[in-house]
């Protein structure tokens, strides 16, 4: 990979690139997803790329989710913020001697030391509209860890039309919710809220709080989504959202959404093609 056209940015690398413990089907799969039109060479094919928008409340469970699989692994963390003394408590990658620093350079260094298999790539910036489809395209899977509509939205498009499937989620005091979506073929944000909401309507974590252990299993599920669509299993939560509520009974519910046909996603004709009794799809 060429020099990083974005200020700041950079490659944390837990040893020289030591693809251990790679089978030979990986490629073969990577192949199989039509991943080979990235411009890469056959070595780094070998390995997933994640990305991780934002490593607060969602981003941090999901990263060291990610580095307790125990694979090869590009993550590659994008956030803009810096560690600030309200993390600490929820965000349990952060120490107090990283108050400062950026998230996604204190998050690194806490997750090459405890994962060596993990390659991390920092990016300390905002997801903006004139950055998102050059970052996006450079990853196989997208999480979704950000906690404002705006580029939740951003997210949704970019990966849609870069054809990247990526995990939604959303948390909010003692409730959250996931959902997986695969470009094209299943609902989008698009198909269930089809617009982002207005200033006054979005009632944004900052303001309303949100609950540590709440945000933790969200992010962990998201992980786990990444991983699965990664091992060419089906995903639990594609076209299905998952909704957690800390004090309800039950708890989670699993909840299948139609993509909306009229929504420009175009998942709707291809839901029609998909009966009911069809297999999985094996590729995008
Ligand atoms: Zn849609």
């Amino acid at each position: 990979m060429g020099p990083s056209p974005y200020p700041g940015s950079g490659l944390f690398y837990s040893h020289p690139i030591l693809f251990l413990g790679n089978p030979p089907w990986r490629a073969v799969f990577l192949m199989a997803r039509g991943f080979f039109d990235m411009d890469r060479n056959e070595t780094e094919l070998e390995i997933y790329r994640v990305l991780m928008v934002g490593v607060g409340g969602l981003g941090v469970p999901a990263a060291l989710a990610l580095g307790r699989a125990a694979r090869a692994m590009v993550v590659g963390l994008i956030d803009p913020e810096n560690v600030e003394l309200s993390n600490l408590p929820r965000q349990i990658i952060y120490r107090t001697a990283d108050i400062g620093q950026p998230k996604v350079t204190a998050a690194a260094r806490a997750l090459v030391e405890d994962f060596p298999e993990l390659i991390i790539e920092t990016m300390p910036f905002r997801l903006e509209p004139e950055n998102a489809a050059d970052i996006v395209s450079e990853y196989h899977f997208v999480i979704d860890g950000t906690d404002d509509p705006a580029t939740k939205f951003l997210l949704n498009d970019t990966c849609l039309a870069a054809g990247r499937p990526f995990v939604y989620a959303g948390v909010l005091g003692f409730s959250g919710q996931a959902m997986t979506v695969l470009p094209g073929r299943t609902a989008c944000l698009r198909c269930i809220f089809e617009q982002p909401p207005g200033q006054d309507e979005a009632l944004g974590c900052r303001d309303a709080g949100i609950i540590g252990p709440v945000a933790g299993a969200i992010g962990s599920l998201q992980a786990e989504e990444a991983i699965t669509f990664l091992s060419g299993e089906p995903t639990r939560l594609a076209g299905k959202i998952l909704t957690y509520d800390a004090l309800a009974t039950p708890t989670t519910r699993l909840i299948e959404i139609a993509p909306r046909p009229q929504c420009s996603c175009g998942a709707a004709a291809h839901a029609v093609l998909d009966q009911p009794g069809s297999q999985p799809r094996k590729t995008l």
